[in-house]
């Protein structure tokens, strides 16, 4: 066993192919085994479920090493469920929780070589996913799926140090009432690709989404939940049956709570009270936290006391506190880390 020969600290957020992968079959009603394999390719239909009517849900989580060298991955059971969810409302075939965890494991494990070591702010980026693949033509699910784990090493998020984020408010909705806004379908992406390439075009880093049935609620953004700091240090964050309950973000209202002590509500949160807030930042695997600078609403800008420069205090302490915990530096809670041995 010898690490990879990579430079880990000047990795991008790229696909890089690794030697191993997971791969399950589910025909005639149940999954096989499930495998490690090598190939990185698939053969399918051209009619397959996927590529005709979008039959598919993924997940995404780290493998990294810790301060005192142990390889972990931080909540892989939260992924497993929101997997099982996911399924669900895409007429998928559930993949069974643990089976979940012990394939992330084994892919991890299969690839251990290409675990960043501590210090370096890479990390193993792990993707489980699923996908109908036997031929569907008439609109119905697919009959057999294929679900599959595979890992890429990727680098520092704040590669050149933190920059907050610019974001505007767009006139694209992400998730309409009642539909796919709170799984993790390939799909929610496939219709916001066209507004972020238009908010970049325009200048922008992301679009905030607000609630698509009155347009006056904050949402999330396309890949990351919000976090709002108000002027009295209570940490908020907006509650909608259409926002992905982000993983990321629930850690850290734990951490709000448990470990700093602050106050915090998980509720609606109108537009209107955003210029009031004192710290924004967005949540996901990825960064854990981006700090958000400024929101502009057609050309209306709202700045944030905490300026372009750095993190808010308090988005600050959340950020250096859970990922504290995810290194190791910081005790976790029960659960949190699960070691890959
Ligand atoms: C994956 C995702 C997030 C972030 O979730 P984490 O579990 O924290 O990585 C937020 N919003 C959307 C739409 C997502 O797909």
């Amino acid at each position: 066993m010898s690490k990879k020969d990579i430079d880990w600290a000047n990795l991008g957020f790229g696909y890089i192919p690794t030697d191993y992968r997971f791969v399950a079959n589910y025909k005639n009603g149940s999954w096989d085994e499930g495998a490690i394999v090598t190939d990185p390719m698939i053969t399918m239909s051209e009619c397959a479920g996927v590529l005709q009517y979008a039959q598919t849900c993924f997940e995404g989580l780290k493998a990294y090493t810790t301060q005192d060298g142990r390889v972990v991955m931080f909540r892989p059971d939260l992924n497993a469920e929101r997997m099982v969810t996911s399924c669900e409302r895409l007429e998928m075939p559930v993949f069974e929780k643990q089976k979940f965890v012990d394939a992330v494991e084994a892919t991890v494990k299969a690839n251990i070589d290409y675990v960043p070591p501590f210090g370096s702010g890479a990390t193993l980026y792990v993707r489980p996913y699923m996908f109908g693949i036997s031929p569907v033509i008439g609109v119905k699910p697919a009959e057999e799926y294929q679900f599959r784990v595979f890992v890429t090493p990727v680098g520092p998020y704040f590669k050149g140090g933190v920059r907050p984020l610019t974001i505007r408010v767009s006139d694209f909705d992400r998730a309409a009432p009642h539909g796919t806004g709170h799984v993790k379908a390939g799909l929610n992406y496939a219709m916001s690709l066209h507004a972020i390439v238009d908010a970049h075009k325009q200048g922008f880093d992301e679009n905030m989404y607000l609630d698509p049935g009155t347009r006056t609620k904050v949402e999330e953004t396309g890949g990351a939940n919000f976090l709002f700091v108000t002027k009295d240090n209570k940490v908020v964050t907006p509650k909608s049956s259409s926002i992905l309950p982000s993983i990321t973000r629930r850690s850290l209202m734990v951490v709000a709570k448990e470990y700093l002590g602050l106050e915090v509500e998980e509720r609606e949160i109108a537009f209107e009270e955003i210029k009031d807030f004192a710290e924004c930042g967005l949540c996901g695997t990825a960064a854990v936290i981006s700090p958000v600078g400024k929101i502009v609403d057609h050309g209306n800008e709202i700045a944030f006391p905490s300026g372009m420069e750095n993190m808010g205090p308090v988005t600050q302490k959340l950020y250096d506190t859970l990922t504290g915990i995810q290194m190791g530096r910081i005790e976790a809670p029960e659960g949190w880390l699960v070691e890959i041995k």
